[in-house]
């Protein structure tokens, strides 16, 4: 390995870093829109989010939760395009 070819890569290091650890943090973490998932704060039909696998309820039962995909305060008796049933 010549001093230029030593460089390059010294140089490149840093920059490769970077890029792996945003790719990493970057899609752990996203959520979308309520507007996205069309997001309603009542049930359609049967199904609402305190019978979604996405679900996280709130501790205190009298206030909303939340969701792994949708941002935001979610109502349990809400409902969105990405409800997925307990089975
Ligand atoms: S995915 Fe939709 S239906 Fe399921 S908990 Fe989240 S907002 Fe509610």
């Amino acid at each position: 390995m010549n001093r230029k070819e030593l460089l390059h890569g010294i140089l490149l290091l840093p920059a490769l870093a970077a890029g792996i650890a945003a790719a990493s943090t970057g899609t752990a973490q996203a959520k979308g829109t309520k507007a996205q998932f069309k997001y309603q704060d009542h049930p359609n039909g049967k199904s609402k989010c305190s019978g979604c696998t996405l679900f996280i309820p709130n501790k205190n039962a009298k206030l909303p939760g939340t969701c792994k995909v949708v941002e935001g305060a979610i109502s349990p008796n809400g409902w969105c395009t990405a409800f997925s049933p307990k089975s």
